[in-house]
């Protein structure tokens, strides 16, 4: 199933190009209680929740995919867990470009491991992204994102795929400088994810997956999963010797080469084969 999140925090199952409203389906969710546990309570219930999505769907109301304001589908992640350059081209472009590596030597995921965003910087397509500091180059980094189901410590490689939840198009906007990854990329709307989440029974194979980012019309991403360095597993199992990973967590793989700057009015067109597309502006 596609799951959307849309406009005042409706539930929406895509259908084609239409939305079924199902947000009735949530009526099926425990009650909470302070202290919430962490992670996202849907997506910690998202097994359970798919008979009642189901029956709302019958009767719920259909509206133009093109007609609703898309959120992030994953609304209280845990933690965004990134790649930093995980695709070979990326890395000798950054290694080539000074206006990425700022005269850094630009170190290898094998050296540098994942590193964290701030939950709080993320959006849906339809918020856009806002560039708060336009003095400096912010570019884009389309990444193919996985979105964890079920919580986990130590997971090893063999079993990463069972606490899969589904996955969606990331975007992990950059500053480009020299701070700290973990500042330059958690800005508020620096982490787009859309979309919509597709359930991983749905995307059983995302080992070769084509990549596309267009800015107003003209391509400039445009790769396939198969030439991740650390593939999914791996990012999972590395991950979660770290850190426990919780229901809703988004695991950020990692951008393929051709980041570049954007500007104010420009929108992104980003595409993920078996996930969708999504267009997001840059304001
Ligand atoms: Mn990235």
């Amino acid at each position: 199933m596609k799951l959307a999140r849309f406009d005042n925090d409706r539930l929406g199952l895509v259908d084609d190009d239409e939305i079924i409203d199902v947000s009735t389906a949530l009526d099926a969710l425990p009650a909470l209680s302070w202290p919430v546990p962490a992670g996202d309570w849907l997506i910690r219930h998202l097994e359970q929740l798919r008979g009642p999505i189901r029956k709302a769907a019958q009767s719920g109301a259909r509206t133009a995919l093109a007609g609703v304001t898309l959120r992030s589908p994953v609304a209280n992640p845990s933690k965004i867990v990134a790649a930093p350059v995980n695709y070979r081209k990326h890395l000798e472009e950054s290694r080539a470009d000074e206006g990425i590596n700022y005269g850094g030597h630009v170190r290898t995921i094998d050296e540098l491991g994942v590193f964290l965003k701030s939950s709080t910087s993320l959006v849906g397509a339809g918020d856009g992204v806002v560039l708060s500091w336009t003095e400096r180059r912010i570019d884009h980094e389309l990444e193919l994102a996985v979105i964890v189901g079920s919580e986990g410590y130590c997971i090893a490689r063999n079993d990463a795929r069972r606490h899969i939840a589904g996955y969606a198009i990331g975007l992990d906007m950059s500053i480009r400088g020299t701070e700290d990854r973990s500042f330059r990329k958690s800005l508020d709307s620096f982490t787009v994810l859309g979309p919509w989440l597709v359930s991983a029974d749905e995307l059983a194979d995302c080992t070769d997956l084509t990549l596309t980012l267009s800015v107003n019309g003209q391509v400039r991403q445009q790769s396939s999963t198969a030439h991740l360095i650390w593939d999914v597993p791996k990012l999972i199992e590395y991950a979660s010797s770290a850190y426990r990973l919780y229901p809703g967590d988004i695991i950020l793989t990692g951008t393929p080469e051709g980041v570049a700057p954007v500007k104010p009015g420009d929108v992104m067109d980003c595409r993920i084969a078996g996930i969708g597309s999504m267009s997001v502006a840059i304001r």
